[in-house]
């Protein structure tokens, strides 16, 4: 029979303070508002109300696979090591998987992911090319041993993953599957009022040649995005290649200036008036092959640490010493008249620039009207600057925004890659045996969780959106237990119920101001408040946490008032 919650029986044992571990708004909230606990480091209990969203999140999720025919079942959490070793992750996963060696001696790993367990799944039994395509997937709880569990739900050591694989025998087949999953992935955000950007991202781990990171808008997110509002363009500071507009020297005589003092990009600019990114930055290193390296980029941007590993290897920036020993002049650096044997390279977007103004070599100078191809060439190119906002779209060319992400899902499609490797196969239209050509996608339901907080939260608590809130609507009648205030409290829960709606009853014998906080801090969407004298009148408060609006709406309307406003947000 449904009924309505009381909020006596509710186990959220809230907190007065701020927990002081807690530097994230949701890790805050989530423990204040007594929906998590923590057990041990990167351990945490869901305690019922986080219980509840979480399950309105995968129910979103389960509904979004069944519409792209993908299949729910369940492999062993624990994971045979020999299969790990089938596909060289057993070393490679290194301290981050968790190992447990059973009474025989037999090793096992609890699953950070699942494709080798999938993968072996449908080993000699998903066999013919006519079977093809199948994805399948799993709710399950994963392990990492991180090596900062922080952040509450953010990063976690056990944690709620949905994951999927997809197993198809043409390369076509194979982008479909993707593609499918990447748009159910969209949509399932969307629904659980997430807002996400789609993030080109690196293979990592799992490997392969394409991925995409969904990032929830948050300035918690660890990762740092430039993204574009005309075209949807969005890529990580560290991957994005941004077309930079480069401010263009004025041309005219190659000409050495005395530019006293004026080793750093700001000096410069402001001695010689023109704007930073009119400058070349030249930043001094040494490769990993252990040759010295000067490498250009526009003066108002840094070189990413990442990329810059692609482009050289192991490399290090140069030590004032090393700057000396290799006859480079700091604060000072220029195309034009380097050493013998040093490695020159330019940032891609420099290679369209004509007129530069550069370091001369020589302790206080520079030369303006340097220009290229006439006075010095760059003889290679490379990827290397962290795009920031303001460069250029490379897609549609507007002017790029700058955000902070928190992954919340990841999609791979990543060929051969298991398959291969552990052997398993199909039987293809040419009767030829051949590896399945596969995809994986995640979700991290549980930091999706926390994101939503994240993106929902105000001084006072947690402002659930309705398609992910533990219950949809609270009822705080003032009083409880009396002949006035409780038999409307107890009334309008019904008729709720009756309209299908998730009604809890703060029936505790609290002060109203007790009441109050905590409806705002658990952050029920609606709250219904029933006072003595609005009962007599017969009228009730309806307050939305989301906006903080409030209205009297008669007793014998809110109901359906109520109804009306909730169903049409459900996820
Ligand atoms: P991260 O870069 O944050 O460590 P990841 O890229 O290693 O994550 P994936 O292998 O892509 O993670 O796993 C799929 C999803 O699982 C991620 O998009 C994320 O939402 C979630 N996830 C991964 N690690 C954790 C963790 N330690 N705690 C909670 N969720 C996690
Ligand atoms: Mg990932």
């Amino acid at each position: 029979m449904k009924s309505y919650a009381k909020m006596s029986k509710v186990y959220a044992p809230t907190l007065k303070e701020d927990p002081a571990e807690a530097e994230l708004a949701s890790h805050r909230l989530l423990l204040r508002a007594g929906l998590i606990r923590k057990h041990a480091s990167g351990l945490y209990t869901y305690l019922p109300l986080a219980w509840r969203s979480l399950l309105k999140i995968e129910q979103v999720i389960r509904e979004e696979m069944e519409g792209i025919d993908a299949q729910e079942m369940r492999v062993p959490i624990l994971t045979d090591a020999g299969l790990w070793q089938q596909s060289h992750r057993w070393g490679a996963y290194g301290p981050e998987l968790m190992r447990i060696v059973d009474r025989h001696g037999r090793e096992f790993a609890l699953g950070p992911t699942h494709e080798e367990a999938f993968t072996d799944v449908v080993r000699g039994e998903l066999r013919s090319y006519k079977q093809l395509p199948v994805t399948l997937w799993q709710m399950q709880d994963k392990f990492r041993d991180e090596l900062r569990p922080r952040f509450g739900l953010m990063r976690s050591r056990e944690f709620i993953m949905k994951d999927a694989y997809s197993f198809a025998s043409t390369d076509q087949m194979s982008r479909q599957c993707y593609e499918d999953e990447k748009g159910a992935y969209q949509r399932i955000f969307d629904r659980c009022g997430i807002r996400t950007l789609q993030v080109a991202a690196d293979t990592g781990e799992i490997g392969g040649d394409s991925s995409v990171e969904f990032m929830a808008i948050a300035d918690a997110g660890e990762a740092e995005l430039v993204y574009c509002d005309d075209c949807g363009f969005a890529a990580d500071t560290e991957a994005a290649t941004a077309k930079v507009a480069i401010s263009e020297g004025e041309a005219g005589d190659l000409q050495k200036v005395s530019t006293p003092n004026a080793g750093s990009i700001a000096d410069v600019a402001a001695f010689l008036g023109v704007p930073e990114n009119g400058t070349r930055k030249a930043l001094a290193l040494v490769d990993g092959n252990g040759t010295p390296t000067v490498v250009f980029v526009p003066g108002d941007h840094d070189m990413n640490d990442c990329k810059a590993s692609h482009a050289f290897g192991d490399y290090h920036m140069m030590t004032d010493e090393e700057i000396q020993y290799y006859g480079l002049v700091k604060g000072f650096m220029g195309p034009i008249g380097l050493p013998e044997g040093v490695r020159v390279c330019a940032d891609e977007t420099l290679r369209s620039s004509e007129w530069w103004l550069v370091g001369a070599n020589e302790k206080d100078f520079h030369f303006v009207h340097a220009k290229q191809g006439r006075d010095f060439t760059i003889p290679e190119w490379v990827d290397v600057i962290t795009a920031k906002p303001g460069d250029t779209c490379p897609v549609c060319g507007q002017p790029l925004k700058g955000a902070r992400g928190i992954e919340c899902g990841q999609v791979f499609s990543f060929g051969d890659k298991y398959s291969a490797s552990m052997g398993v196969t199909f039987t293809d239209e040419d009767g030829q045996e051949k590896p399945f050509l596969m995809g994986s996608y995640g979700i991290g339901v549980s930091r999706t969780l926390a994101a939503v907080v994240e993106q929902h939260h105000d001084d006072k608590g947690i402002k659930f959106p309705v398609c992910v809130a533990p219950y949809e609507v609270e009822i705080v009648p003032l009083t409880v237990g009396d002949d006035v205030v409780w038999p409307v409290a107890d009334q309008i829960a019904n008729e709720l119920v009756a309209k299908g709606i998730e009604v809890v009853v703060d029936d505790r014998k609290e002060r109203p101001g007790v009441k109050f906080n905590d409806a705002d801090l658990m952050g029920f969407p609606y709250q219904v408040v029933i006072g003595k004298r609005g009962a007599q009148a017969g009228t009730v408060e309806v307050k939305c946490r989301e906006t903080g609006e409030r209205e009297d709406v008669s007793i014998a309307d809110v109901a359906s008032k109520l109804a009306e406003v909730v169903v049409p947000q459900r996820a």
